[in-house]
Formats: C-alpha cells, structure tokens, sequence
C-alpha cells in the first residue's frame, strides 16, 4: 500500500498531520508513505501549483491523503500560479470524476448544529458531487475585454456520458443506503441542465427500486436547510454539490466534520476534508482535524477495502466526542477547547 500525502497549504498541513498519525497507527508497516507539496507550497517549491515531480507520485500512489490549498487573496494572482488549479488539476488527471461528502450528525454534536435538534437528529445524508465537468473545467473561459468593456466567461459543459457515468455512481450508492436519490440541476434556466436531467431520468428508469425524484437547485438547498432528513442521496453536478455539501457541513456542527472521498474507476481516490486552507486559524492549532481523520478511514474503507479499520478509526472519534473534548469550532459556550494535535491525539489513544 503505497499512500501519498499531499498536506497542501494553511491549516491543511495540520490536520493532515493529525490524519496521517492515525493512519500510521492503524496500517504500521504494512503501508509506505511519501509527500509532496502542491498548491501555494507546490508554487514555492517548483514555481506551479501542481509541481510534475507530485502529479508522478500520484499517479503511482494507490491512495492519496489530501489537506488543503489555497493562501490569502490568491485569486487575484495569475491563474497559473493559484493553488486551488493544483487540487483541480490532479482530480481531472487522475479521473476522479465521484466525490462523496457523507454529512453525518453525531449524537453528541446535535446542540453544535445549526438547525434545531429535531430537525437534525441522526441525520446521515451522502452528497455525490460530480467532480471532472461543468462551469469549474469548461472553455472557453477568461477575462477579456470587449468594445472597451471588461467581461468575464466561463462555460457550464457536460456531455451526456459524464453524466451517465456520475448518475450509476449516485443509483449504485443509493442502492447501498437508503434507496432514495434526489439529482439536483437549475433545468429551468440552463440547457446544461436540461441535458442533466434528461440523462438522469433516463438513468433512474434502470433502478426502478431506488425513489428518485429532482429539484431545481435553490429549492434543493432551501430543503436542505428547511427539513434535512428527507434527503439520503444528493446527485449534484460540480459547482452546486461544491456548495450544497458545505450547507450540509453547517448541519453536522462545523465544515470541520466533513470528510471526503473522490474516486474513478480504480481503487485509487483521492480523501480530503471538505473546508479549505482557512487562513484565518491556519498556525493557530486551533482547527478541528476531524475532517481530516475521517477521510483517512475513508480511505481505508475505499482504497483498500479495510472496513473494520475504517469503523475504528470511526468510533474512535465518537467516543473521544463522548468523552466531551471539543475543538473550538464545535465547543459552543462554556465548554473547553483542546487544539488540533491534543484532538488527534485523543482519538489515536481511543483506537481500539
Ligand atoms: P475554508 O473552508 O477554508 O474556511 C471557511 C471557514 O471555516 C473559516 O472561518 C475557517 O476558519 C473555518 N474552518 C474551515 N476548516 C475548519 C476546521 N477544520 N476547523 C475549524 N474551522 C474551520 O473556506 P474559505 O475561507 O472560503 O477559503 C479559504 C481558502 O481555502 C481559499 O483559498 C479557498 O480557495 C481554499 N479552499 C480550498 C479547498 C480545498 O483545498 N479543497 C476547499 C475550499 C476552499
């Protein structure tokens, strides 16, 4: 087993950190690690965001662990040169076209979720985000000028292949939970759309035991936020499951909690947290690392069909919340912080 870690930029390094140790724990020897900088530190270390020398290693990786990119005010920078084109990059090089973002409430953060407890309680909903198409990779794109005035492009793209391969992902998954899919489109206004939803109708007919039905996506995230259990499995092209899933983080108490694993056909996938570098703690051993470790039991489950190791690294972490410790964006009032690696920490002693 051959596993990269890609760290990344901001407080991505630190929570990787923490994610690395446990899988070091559980795996021991039996897997071998190496890393690699990418984003703002792949544009320091080799002048690009995704330096050839990490593209290499993780094409040749079985797994790779994956922080975060992204520094302060980076947009305003050449597109070349901006970290976030590395991340992009790498999921379109290695064809990991499905993102799974399971949002799950653990019982002991129900008073940390945005939502009334009774909304919110035992909520266990997955977001399939389409991760290889639409407005994110389209052409043409650009800032030009035009008789004199500045306009910006991008283009919203699928081809009806990409989006029967995404929606067997999603019908296949549901089968898996709970046999419910909603797809998510804007067909309304968009052809892109139009095209995405006649292709997934088309699809559904072939799972006739999975419930589908679909919404226009501001009606979706106003369910969402409204009553967020009627949902199991959300299909959603890229940029709407990019913001859907960190609505869904804010009902599980903090994008802190979100995990994420992208995958193609292979084994191989690509497990991220689902926040970004937030350079707002980042340095501060503040951010909350368990985002971070339950993408490397993500891993551990998808990459190498390691269940039980995965469900202990999974019941670690819900008894170190049972146990009360809290980082400090799941704490609420009165309740004392512990930082980033005295978290990691707590759920590396409570493997067992
Ligand atoms: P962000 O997710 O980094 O932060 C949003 C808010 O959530 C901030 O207040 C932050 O402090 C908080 N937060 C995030 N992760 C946390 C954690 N683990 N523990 C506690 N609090 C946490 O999003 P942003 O501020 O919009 O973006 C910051 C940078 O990250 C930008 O450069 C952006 O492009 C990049 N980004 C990268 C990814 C990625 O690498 N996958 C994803 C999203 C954003």
């Amino acid at each position: 087993m051959n596993i990269l870690i890609l760290p990344g930029d901001g407080i991505g390094k630190e929570v990787t950190a923490q994610a690395a140790r446990i899988l070091k724990a559980v795996l021991g020897s039996e897997a071998t690690y190496e890393e690699a900088p990418i984003g703002g530190e792949g544009v320091k270390a080799a002048g690009t965001p995704l330096p050839p020398a990490t593209l290499a290693l993780a094409q040749k990786a079985d797994a790779i662990l994956f922080g975060a990119v992204g520094l302060p005010g980076d947009e305003l920078g050449p597109r070349d040169k901006r970290p976030g084109l590395g991340l992009l990059t790498l999921r379109r090089e290695l064809k990991l076209y499905a993102n799974f973002r399971p949002a799950i409430l653990y019982p002991e953060l129900v008073d940390a979720s945005s939502l009334k407890p009774e909304l919110v309680r035992d909520l266990d909903l997955m977001v399939l985000r389409e991760l290889n198409g639409d407005i994110y990779y389209g052409t043409p794109r650009g800032i030009s000028v035009e008789n004199g005035v500045r306009v910006g492009i991008n283009t919203m793209r699928y081809s009806e292949p990409e989006i029967e391969r995404i929606a067997h992902v999603g019908f296949k998954a549901a089968r898996g939970r709970g046999r419910k899919l909603c797809s998510v489109d804007k067909a309304n206004v968009l052809e892109t759309m139009v095209l995405w939803r006649e292709t997934v109708q088309r699809i559904a007919k072939e799972y006739p035991d999975v419930e589908f039905r679909n919404l226009y996506v501001d009606a979706a995230s106003m369910e969402l936020l409204r009553a967020p259990k009627q949902f199991d499995l959300i299909l959603a092209p890229n940029m709407f499951g990019d913001i859907l899933s960190d609505a869904a983080a804010m009902l599980t108490g903090s994008i802190g909690m979100l995990p994420s694993a992208s995958i193609g056909e292979g084994n191989k996938g690509l497990y991220e947290p689902v926040h970004g570098s937030a350079p707002d703690i980042a340095g501060k051993d503040i951010a909350n690392p368990l985002a971070a470790i339950l993408s490397a039991a993500m891993l551990l489950r998808h990459s190498f069909g390691r269940e039980e190791d995965a469900a202990r690294i999974e019941r670690a972490v819900r008894s170190v919340l049972a146990s009360g410790l809290r980082t400090a964006d799941i704490a609420g009032a009165g309740r004392e912080k512990v930082g980033t690696a005295a978290m990691g920490g707590a759920v590396l002693a409570a493997l067992r």
